[in-house]
């Protein structure tokens, strides 16, 4: 405790029954005048320095933070201030304030509540860290690590709900003679083929179109900014390029993969995904019967004229 005079100290007697640390800096000159058992209580753990040393220091700190209240910048100041002892650190809560006489300080430990606050935050944070994992387990699958059925049909929304004049098209992909690839080399050798498909893809698409994997060995192509025919040139090339890979079997033979797609455009072919999709697995069940390894756009002409299969594969574009 500060010297203090006789006073001074019966005046603020009255403060020693109070549980709440208090402490009286003078108005005019930069001074502690006061403070009471509880305050005082708070320093006499302070191990490392004797405890005059340890009032000097506090004074100083205090008074340092009470300056924007002496320089007339603020009428009331809150900060905090931890305290090593030698087993645990305290934090503690400052609260300083100008009465007509005296500025006032007052302190309460809210080492409790920054604790809880830090085990709420870390908490959060694990929570937000979770369900972000969450999210991105129920949005992708797992063998080839590409985004799944339900992502697909999350970002088609977002597409939607992002643009008012939304251009693109939707198309299902689907490798041709998968299963032979299971049934000659195996089942494993199957999900490679799948994991080099996918790897294929994704390396030839642009940043701005969507690729997923919506059935076993089928996948869906969003391509925004789009039209029917740019899409339908973009798969070909797509295709053109697959055909060209060479697949290592574990036999000294080598294998090849060609796909067949269907291609539904945003707009003239529907406006839900439902309908995009079922109107694109529609055109590929034809590029199937027209003899696989092609890709064969949706238009209502086409579904009409089934007798024309053949020539549709040659003039898709124009019948549309
Ligand atoms: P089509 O050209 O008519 O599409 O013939 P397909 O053989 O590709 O199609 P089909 O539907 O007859 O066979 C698909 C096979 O894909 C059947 C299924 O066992 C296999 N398959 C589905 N998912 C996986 C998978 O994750 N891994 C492996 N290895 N095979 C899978
Ligand atoms: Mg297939
Ligand atoms: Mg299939």
């Amino acid at each position: 405790m500060p010297s203090i005079t006789v006073d001074i100290k019966t005046k603020f007697e009255p403060f020693n029954l109070l549980q709440l640390p208090v402490a009286l800096f003078s108005k005019i000159d930069k001074r502690l005048i006061f403070c009471n058992k509880s305050f005082d209580e708070l320093y006499t753990f302070k191990r490392s320095l004797n405890k005059k040393d340890a009032y000097k220091e506090l004074e100083k700190r205090l008074i340092d933070e009470l300056n924007c209240i002496y320089q007339g910048d603020a009428e009331y100041h809150t900060f905090n201030i931890e305290i090593d002892n030698a087993r645990k650190k305290n934090i503690y809560e400052y609260k300083a304030y100008k009465n007509s006489e005296y500025i006032v300080v007052h302190v309460q430990d809210i080492t409790k509540l920054k604790k809880a606050q830090y085990l709420l935050n870390s908490s959060s944070t694990m929570l937000e860290k979770y369900s972000n994992e969450m999210f991105m387990l129920a949005h992708t699958d797992q063998l080839t690590k590409t985004a799944n059925r339900r992502a697909l049909f999350t970002k088609f929304d977002e597409l939607k709900k992002a643009n008012t004049n939304l251009k693109c098209t939707i198309s299902i992909i689907d490798i041709d003679h998968f299963k032979k690839f299971n049934d000659t080399y195996g089942h494993e050798f199957g999900d490679y083929v799948l994991e080099c498909f996918c790897n294929h893809i994704k390396n030839m698409i642009t940043p701005i179109s969507f690729f997923s994997r919506i059935g076993g060995e089928e996948f869906c192509l969003i391509q925004d900014k789009s039209d029917i025919g740019e899409s339908t040139e973009n798969i070909q090339q797509i295709l053109e390029s697959i055909k060209k890979m060479q697949l290592e079997t574990p036999t000294e033979r080598t294998a090849n993969i060609s796909f067949s797609a269907g291609v539904s455009e945003y707009g003239p072919d529907g406006t839900t995904l439902d309908v995009l999709l079922n109107n694109a697995d529609k055109a590929l069940y034809y590029a199937k019967q027209n003899g696989r390894s092609c890709v064969i756009p949706y238009s209502t002409e086409l579904f009409e004229k089934r007798d024309d299969l053949l020539f549709v594969q040659n003039t898709a574009r124009k019948i549309r």
